[in-house]
């Protein structure tokens, strides 16, 4: 500070964001040397000299021991007892118990700072927030080992629920009977290290160098517009996702759906694109809901087949959309089938193309009455999770030069989603407990 203000009284000018940091720092030295100070433990009592320890026997008080740890108020330093088992030679501390840093030197306050960053942004644009936002000096490898442990314990509690949830064990949701629920389930791929990817089919000849990401979210509508277009609920949306098999991400998306409060809604709907899987998890887990197709991607089958039978001739393949996606817009799919089917063609690939996009309309031909679906005021397109694939997914995890492992990609997922849906809080103090 003296320095601060000599400079002052020198060239008279006042400096303030040099003066802000320093004040900060000072407040941060003031602050850490007052923890220390409270986290000096006593030697036990002469009767708290022992402890049971897992093994079964006995842990004797040995010493106190310091260790540093960083707090939101910079670097202090703990001195605890420290207890051995003779038996197992196995150590504990139970300060750090109950402090919550046992085998950490990041205080709690601090953790949840980096588990903030690191699931917002790659871990070392984290570091950096960590220094202007707080002033706190870490590594980026610890931003990324916190992030990742704290995000692995959200996906193992998880994973707990989960598996309470298939023993039917759900506790009923309450509240208000809400008038539409939405499930919307995508997949994006994420770039991985190379074992995470042996004996992988990739696409197009090239090997694998991505794994899918499946994601899922669900959110309410009780309105729509002047025009009848559906409205979603403001921040109603929440998200789900990992890489894991459908089975698996079936039983994920299922969980979220019924704590949304699936039982109750008067009415649901499914929406996704045309993969198999997705369907199948429909069928499964959501019966009775309403499946629609994304109005869009179907579309983009019609172009993807024009393209096809009229190769740069953009005049005549507006001319067949015209035609083509006036009978998938007024969901008259069997119309639209019996005209693909009707096209002839002599070359095997095209009539190939021509045959399965006629299938793809004919197997989801329930899932494309979009006039139906609009006369309910219902969503018909699949907005809202390719947005989410976007924004929870492609923004972290598919930033040039990232290639993640299966187990530390699906640990910032967990964490994110949590962060995302505003559950972190409540898993923090759970977590406490
Ligand atoms: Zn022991």
């Amino acid at each position: 500070m003296g320095v601060i203000f000599s400079a002052r009284r020198k060239t008279g000018r006042f400096e303030l964001e040099a003066i802000e940091m320093a004040v900060r720092s000072a407040m941060h030295q003031a602050g850490a040397a007052a923890l220390t100070n409270l986290l000096q433990f006593p030697i036990p009592a002469a009767d708290q000299r022992s402890l049971p320890c897992a093994c079964g026997h006995q842990a004797h008080y040995r010493e106190l021991r310091a260790k540093p740890i960083l707090t939101a108020v910079g670097q202090a330093h703990v001195s605890r007892a420290y207890y051995l088992c003779p038996h197992c030679h196995h150590g504990q501390f139970p300060a750090d118990v109950e402090l919550d840093i046992e085998n950490t030197e990041f205080s709690p306050g601090v953790r949840r700072m980096q588990a903030l960053v690191g699931q917002e942004v790659p871990f070392d644009q984290g570091r950096q927030q960590m220094k202007l936002l707080a002033d706190l000096e870490v590594t980026t490898k610890s931003v990324e080992r916190t992030a990742e442990a704290i995000g692995e314990d959200i996906a193992t509690r998880e994973q707990a629920e989960i598996q309470r949830a298939k023993q039917l064990d759900l506790p009923m949701v309450l509240g208000e009977p809400m008038p539409i629920l939405y499930v919307e389930i995508d997949a994006t791929g994420i770039p991985v290290v190379k074992k995470e990817t042996v004996g992988r089919q990739g696409k197009d000849g090239h090997p694998a160098r991505h794994r899918d990401v499946k994601l899922g979210c669900v959110f309410t509508q009780t309105t729509w517009d002047s025009e009848g277009y559906a409205i979603r609920n403001p921040a109603s949306t929440t998200y789900v996702g990992a890489i894991e098999t459908a089975e698996e991400f079936g039983k994920r998306i299922y969980l979220e759906a019924w704590k949304r409060g699936w039982s109750h809604a008067q009415k649901k709907v499914v929406l996704g694109d045309g993969a198999e899987w997705i369907w199948n998890i429909a069928d499964l887990h959501f019966p009775g809901a309403i499946q629609i197709v994304d109005l869009y991607h179907a579309r983009q089958h019609l172009w993807e087949l024009t393209r096809k039978l009229y190769p740069n001739e953009e005049a005549e393949q507006r001319r067949w959309m015209m035609t083509h996606q006036h009978m998938l817009d007024r969901g008259d799919i069997e119309n639209l089938v019996h005209a693909l089917r009707a096209i002839n063609s002599s070359a095997s690939e095209l009539a190939e193309s021509i045959r399965t996009t006629a299938d793809y309309f004919e197997t989801h031909a329930q899932r494309m009455r979009y006039p139906e679906f609009r006369r309910q005021h219902l969503f018909v397109g699949s907005g809202v999770i390719e947005a989410g694939c976007k924004a929870v997914i492609g923004s972290r995890c598919k930033q040039s030069g990232m290639f993640w492992t299966v187990n530390r990609a699906n640990a910032i997922l967990a964490l994110r989603c949590c962060h995302i849906n505003s559950r972190f809080v409540d898993y923090w103090a759970a977590r406490r407990a």
